[in-house]
């Protein structure tokens, strides 16, 4: 066929207007296959890293394989050093020393390694009508109803009363068994089918079943307890009272995995927020003669609130970016007010099944890249750390100059709900901040699902940042 002239609105048209277009249209194949193959490991380190602490401990791994060191406050750090700072084993902060100068400020990517999930109560065990559960108290915004009826696995630490700790992890291996919270029948669901959705199983109901054997003596009761607390005993070493000084939480059990016949999405436990921590690592590593010093935070509890001394809200990045800096001669302060951050954390994809929580025109879309969001919060934008115009400015020339893939989104519609993340305890130390992440569906359920061209150039969109 003959070529045809493109007419003059055409090519105004080109050249005013938006034209958003799929990833899968945008990159090659080879790019594509690319993108799946960067997948494959971040896979592998979600089934290691189901908890916060396991998170740290595994990146911790990688980093300490790729030469960096802990982190010495006392000492004057240079142009290629490389460190890190555990925080109390659920938060991490590590460190590459640029070739310009600290007070010309630092490159921050701060992401988050707390997914929600049921915590164990401090008296969690107990029998009912011969069957042996656990209390718990589900951490973050979990959708109750959702944890019912499939497979848990346990990951936590216990310290014992002689002070020695145990790691403890069963359900993850084929030949471990796993856990569960009942669900009612549906032919006797009836009044529980009247209650609304928030309500369907409450949180005194994410009761989870643990065992049904007893043990073999008459004379006493709680045989069915008694025959769990031994097993664990066995096991561990633990005793009931140990349940008071333990970190246990039930995750979803089982490994992540490829979903659809196209393979170009995964589906896992915990992508919120590991998906940015992982892709923020790999660009770290990739960037260790940087202009520019880079701090990339893992931090904890974002889903409760960023409190307590591992969340962002505690002073761990700002002291450690003080002690960086002090023996330069050159205050903390100064480097954090020429700064420049990434808050990195997941938003909401476009979801054709329920489209009336979003503005189609200003929601983020699976498999169209990153997403830059300019402010989250709620209402009218209540609790935003909404960036300048000047700071998107910079952020879009640095996407597009690196070819990046991105989209720019509010998580919902106006007033139907919101959230908010880790920016706001970044850009209130003076740093220009700006959130960015990858598009989930079901964020926060059991199975999150995202994008592998999201993973992947949200990775990039790290990369051009860092390096
Ligand atoms: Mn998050
Ligand atoms: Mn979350």
């Amino acid at each position: 066929m003959e070529k045809t002239e493109k007419t003059a609105a055409e090519l105004l048209k080109e050249k005013l207007l938006r034209n958003p277009k799929n990833g899968g249209l945008r990159m090659g194949e080879d790019e594509i296959a690319g993108a799946f193959g960067f997948c494959a490991p971040y896979m592998e380190f979600l089934d290691k890293a189901k908890t916060e602490s396991e998170a740290v401990k595994a990146t911790i791994g990688i980093l300490e394989e790729n030469g960096f060191v802990p982190f010495d406050p006392a000492k004057k750090y240079t142009a290629g050093d490389k460190v890190y700072q555990s925080i109390r084993g659920k938060a991490l902060v590590f460190a590459a020393v640029g070739k310009r100068p600290l007070s010309d400020g630092v490159r921050i990517v701060a992401s988050h390694v707390d997914s929600p999930r049921l915590d164990l109560k401090p008296n969690p065990l107990y029998e009912d009508s011969e069957l042996a559960l656990f209390k718990t108290h589900y951490y973050g915004g979990v959708r109750k109803y959702q944890w019912a009826a499939i497979p848990l696995a346990l990951h936590g630490e216990v310290i014992r009363k002689d002070g020695t700790a145990v790691t403890v992890s069963i359900g993850e291996c084929e030949s471990e068994p796993v856990f569960t919270i009942n669900d009612l029948l549906p032919h006797l669901a009836k009044d529980q089918s009247e209650r609304k959705l928030k309500d369907g199983i409450k949180g005194e109901e994410l009761n989870v079943l643990i065992g049904s054997l007893p043990i073999r003596d008459e004379k006493i009761s709680d045989k069915v307890k008694l025959n769990v607390m031994k097993l664990l005993n066995e096991k561990y070493g633990i005793i009931e009272d140990d349940f008071q000084s333990a970190e246990l939480s039930l995750v979803p059990a089982g490994k992540a995995r490829d979903i659809g016949l196209d393979r170009s999405m995964i589906g896992a436990y915990g992508h919120d927020d590991r998906v940015c921590a992982y892709t923020s690592l790999m660009a770290s590593l990739e960037a260790t003669s940087p202009e520019y010093t880079w701090v990339n935070v893992f931090a904890d509890k974002e889903e409760t609130g960023s409190k307590g001394k591992t969340g962002l809200d505690a002073y761990f990045l700002e002291y450690f970016i003080a002690d960086l800096a002090k023996p330069h001669g050159i205050e903390g302060r100064t480097v954090l007010a020429n700064s420049k951050c990434l808050s990195a954390d997941v938003t909401c994809a476009f979801d054709p099944s329920f489209p009336d929580v979003s503005d189609k025109r200003n929601n983020a879309f699976l498999g169209y890249g990153a997403c830059i969001m300019k402010y989250t919060g709620g209402g009218g934008k209540s609790s935003t750390n909404d960036t300048d115009a000047k700071f998107m400015g910079e952020i879009r020339m640095m996407l597009d100059s690196a070819g990046v893939i991105w989209q720019t989104g509010e998580l919902g519609k106006v007033d139907q709900g919101g959230g908010g993340t880790v920016a706001s305890f970044i850009s209130r130390l003076g740093a220009d901040t700006v959130d960015i992440g990858v598009p989930v569906l079901s964020m926060h359920a059991p199975m999150e699902t995202v994008s592998k061209i999201d993973v992947y150039n949200t990775y990039l969109a790290f990369k051009a940042f860092l390096v």
